[in-house]
């Protein structure tokens, strides 16, 4: 958006169009007294203007012909135009009118032979249809804005509920508050007063302020992004408090001149605590919150690509699955908190024994799923073998001390060009792990097509 003083300037009203027109103060005067009725019968008649109070506000049409056009020029304009806005004038007819008004300037001048102040003229009124143009941008802007910051809105909202950390919450909090207080900067630069209710002054006070100073949140803020960040906000709140105090002071077209640097600052805020907000709705879904491994949701999904893929290429790939032997027990004898440990321990264990291509799930409660890629189907035996012995040969650390444990190992081979179903492989890896028990625990057993 261009700057209302750059625009008239742009419209290159010289010194001397300035003393042309003063110099024809009183006739234009007359000629805008003589004129002002059946312009506004006009407006009646075409329905542009269904009401009976005046389509001009006080001032409006002095102005057009005062001879200056600074700060209190556009100041009027400004005004106008946000008066015809509220009465729901279109932009189109809002430059017609002013359209009107040029037309009645111009002839003024032929028939005064005045030539030059007709062109004066023009150029004021070019001044005033680009500050009405402004305010109609603005307008434009703010409810494509206001509908974009709503989607966004509903969107973390309904993330939020099922988010797992409080400090996230916050972090969405603060995303949809800072969105609401650039669509509020707006609003005041279109003249409307009322106030976001989550305003608050000091960039510690607000919501992103507190989650970033007392709940830690600076901490998920990637530490390259933290200095542009924090100014970012700093740079909202002084921007937020500058706009308010100019809507009180009757000065809205102040705020439209930086309305680019708010948006400039609320979006560089929005994105990171966007970006943040994502990654935790995506682990969410996709993460065991205890292990940080893949989840059961995300096994699945694989499992049907990983079946694709490997028909398509040809490949033959293992499924595993893991069961601790007697998890039960540990729970029992050591309690529920170190139990946890021991999956925590074991999944940064298994995390460390499959290969880099292989991906490792929490199936579920102290089940673990493999898929490996295998090169020959004797080789499964052995992948799983050595997931099993990595378990075994070694204690898992705890608070407690050094828990020693083993797991049963089911696993089956998906091969191409053998195998005619699809997902049969889970059940078949499922089956072998029962057996695996059954036959005593801590073992492997493989099915091989
Ligand atoms: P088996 O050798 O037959 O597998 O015996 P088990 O005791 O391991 O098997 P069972 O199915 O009887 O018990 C599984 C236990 O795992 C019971 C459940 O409380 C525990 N468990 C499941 N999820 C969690 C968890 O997230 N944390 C902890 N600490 N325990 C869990
Ligand atoms: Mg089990
Ligand atoms: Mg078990």
């Amino acid at each position: 958006m261009e700057h209302i003083d750059r625009i008239t300037r742009m419209v290159g009203l010289s010194a001397e169009d300035r003393r042309l027109i003063r110099a024809h103060h009183q006739p234009l005067a007359d000629a805008l007294a003589e004129h002002r009725g059946p312009l506004e019968d006009w407006m009646r008649e075409t329905g542009l203007w269904p009401f009976g109070e005046s389509p001009f506000i006080e001032g409006c049409l002095a102005s057009l012909i005062a001879g200056e056009y600074g700060e209190s020029f556009s100041t009027v304009q400004y005004h106008q135009a946000l008066f015809w806005r509220r009465h729901d004038l279109r932009n189109s007819h809002a430059l017609t009118v002013l359209s009107r008004l040029r037309q009645l300037f111009v002839e003024h001048a032929e028939r005064w032979e005045a030539l030059a102040l007709g062109r004066a003229l023009c150029r004021v009124i070019d001044s005033a249809q680009a500050v009405h143009a402004v305010v109609h941008h603005l307008g434009y802007q703010m409810e494509r804005l206001e509908d974009e910051a709503n989607t966004d809105i509903r969107r973390m909202q309904q993330g939020c509920g099922v988010l797992l950390s409080q400090s996230q919450q916050s972090a969405a909090q603060a995303y949809i508050d800072h969105q609401e207080w650039k669509i509020a900067a707006y609003s005041l630069a279109l003249g409307r007063e009322e106030l976001p209710d989550n305003y608050a002054r000091s960039p510690r006070a607000c919501r992103l302020g507190r989650w970033l100073y007392q709940e830690g949140g600076i901490e998920e803020i990637p530490v390259a992004f933290r200095p542009g960040f924090e100014a970012a906000h700093e740079r909202l709140h002084g921007l937020m408090a500058q706009a308010i105090e100019e809507s009180r002071d009757g000065q809205p077209q102040r705020i439209a001149e930086y309305l680019v640097d708010v948006e400039g600052a609320s979006e560089e805020i929005t994105e990171v605590l966007g970006e943040i907000i994502e990654c935790a709705m995506h682990e969410l879904v996709t993460q065991d919150p205890l292990t940080g491994l893949n989840n059961r949701r995300t096994f699945e999904n694989d499992l049907q690509r990983r079946i694709a893929f490997s028909r398509r290429r040809g490949f033959p790939f293992g499924l595993f699955i893991l069961d601790i032997d007697h998890f039960k027990t540990i729970n029992d004898r050591h309690g529920h908190a170190i139990g946890d440990e021991v999956l925590e321990g074991l999944a940064h264990r298994l995390g460390q024994l499959i290969r880099a291509e292989d991906r490792l799930y929490r199936w579920g409660g102290e089940e673990f799923a493999v898929l490996a890629f295998i090169d020959a189907h004797r080789h499964a035996r052995d992948v799983g073998e050595r997931l099993r012995r990595g378990i075994a040969q070694k204690p898992i650390d705890t608070r407690t001390g050094e828990l020693p444990i083993t797991v049963s190992v089911g696993g089956a081979v998906f091969d191409p060009a053998v195998t005619e179903g699809g997902l049969e492989i889970f059940g078949a890896a499922d089956r072998n792990l029962y057996r695996a028990k059954a036959a005593g625990r801590d073992r492997t057993i493989v099915e091989i097509p």
